[in-house]
């Protein structure tokens, strides 16, 4: 059985010879201060990635290829990584997508739509430079090829969440294409498609592979390009064998969720991961907000916060930086212990009091005073 290295499981950086036998003598701050003037991706133990790479992917996005440190970890096709690094002086960190595939020279890419207004993106699109570093969490997320992967599969992508299915198309190009796999690809504009010269040559030489364009807010001018939001018209005229297919799908909360629900019942299987909620995350209606106080017990600080804001958006209106990523509730970095007091799942709707249980700052909102292991 001969498997490919986009299926292994993820690799995880090892401690090398110099922190399995000098860790009790270094002090990592320090090694880090000093190594940092040499090379500013050089870390005792903090997983860095040099930006090598740059260059216009399509109309307001940008493809980064970044040359990872060795604390850096492996990824599985159709993972993210939290990327963190300084904005206008402040740690920013997002999600965003994996584009390649596991490679020999370790080398990563992601591809980076500008959204208005938008901190970190803004910044990497914009103002991010080759020779610039950027922080890197462990890859995370379950929409994975099976390590035999068979059958009919169809990818929904719409706009930026074309990033991760185009490392799962990679992955199976590299395999020789071992299934049928069609890829719907939803933009406003033609100008916003990325990866199109490499999808197009893909589909005219792997009959395995079909691309089909779908354009939403323009008169599309190119022949072969559909028009118009995802329907269940739409869904049949362009899928064939619909109850077949293997569904993977990308993009907008909105949009993640109306695929969901068009397949329903339709298709042997369904996954998706939505870049945004599919709907927005506020206060209940019957709950006017007021203000509560927040004992964060690691840092000894109190602060006053609104219970009408997520906790991690409310202790950064206070100036504080708690650790996030996905700000939606997928990757488990903000997670911290309340200690005491109640909050309310802003995803379930439920409310939480039970002492020393994890809570996800990006999606609870405090009901009361709290304790936080923070
Ligand atoms: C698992 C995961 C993987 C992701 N992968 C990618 C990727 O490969 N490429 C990529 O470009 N983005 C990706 N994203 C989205 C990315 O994490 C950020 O949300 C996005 O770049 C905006 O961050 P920002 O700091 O610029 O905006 P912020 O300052 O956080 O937000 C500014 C405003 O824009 C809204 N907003 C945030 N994200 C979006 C969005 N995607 N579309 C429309 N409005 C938005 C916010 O609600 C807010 O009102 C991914 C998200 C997740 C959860």
């Amino acid at each position: 059985m001969s498997v490919s290295a986009s299926t292994l499981p993820p690799r995880q950086p090892s401690p090398g010879w110099l922190q399995r036998n000098l860790n009790t003598l270094v002090d990592p701050d320090v090694f880090d201060y000093w190594a940092g003037l040499i090379n500013p991706a050089w870390s005792w133990s903090r997983p860095l990635a040099t930006i090598v790479e740059r260059h216009v992917e399509a109309l307001d996005s940008v493809t980064l290829v970044l040359k990872p440190n060795r604390n850096v970890g492996g990824f599985l096709p159709g993972q993210h990584v939290n990327v963190s690094c300084s904005v206008d002086g402040r740690r920013t960190t997002r999600s965003y997508s994996l584009t390649g595939v596991p490679s020999r020279d370790k080398r990563l890419s992601i591809t980076v739509k500008r959204v208005a207004g938008g901190k970190l993106s803004t910044h990497l699109v914009d103002t991010a430079r080759v020779g610039d570093v950027l922080e890197l969490g462990p890859a995370f997320g379950d929409m994975v090829l099976p390590q035999q992967p068979e059958g009919r599969w169809l990818f929904l992508a719409a706009g930026s969440g074309i990033t991760p299915l185009m490392s799962l198309t990679r992955a199976l190009a590299e395999r020789d294409m071992p299934v049928e796999l069609t890829l719907l690809y939803w933009v406003k504009a033609r100008a916003e498609l990325c990866f199109l010269q490499e999808l197009r040559a893909l589909a005219a030489r792997q009959p395995r592979f079909r691309l089909q364009v779908i354009v939403t807010h323009e008169a599309s001018t190119l022949q072969g390009d559909a028009q118009g939001l995802i329907s269940a018209d739409q869904l049949e005229a362009l899928v064939p064998q619909l109850d077949q297919q293997q569904v993977f799908a990308c993009g907008p909360g909105g949009f993640v969720e109306a695929a969901r629900q068009l397949t329903q019942g339709r298709v042997r299987r369904f996954e998706a991961e939505g870049f945004t909620p599919a709907a927005p995350m506020g206060l209940p209606a019957d709950a006017p907000a007021t203000t509560v106080r927040v004992h964060l017990q690691r840092s000894g600080r109190d602060v006053e916060v609104s219970t009408g804001a997520s906790l991690l958006e409310a202790l950064e209106a206070q100036g504080l930086n708690p650790p996030s990523g996905c700000r939606m509730g997928i990757c488990n970095t903000c997670s911290c212990q309340r200690l005491s007091g109640t909050t309310h799942d802003l995803k379930t709707g439920e409310a939480e009091s039970e002492t020393d249980r994890a809570v996800r700052l990006c999606i609870s909102r405090a009901c009361t005073d709290l304790t936080l292991d923070l």
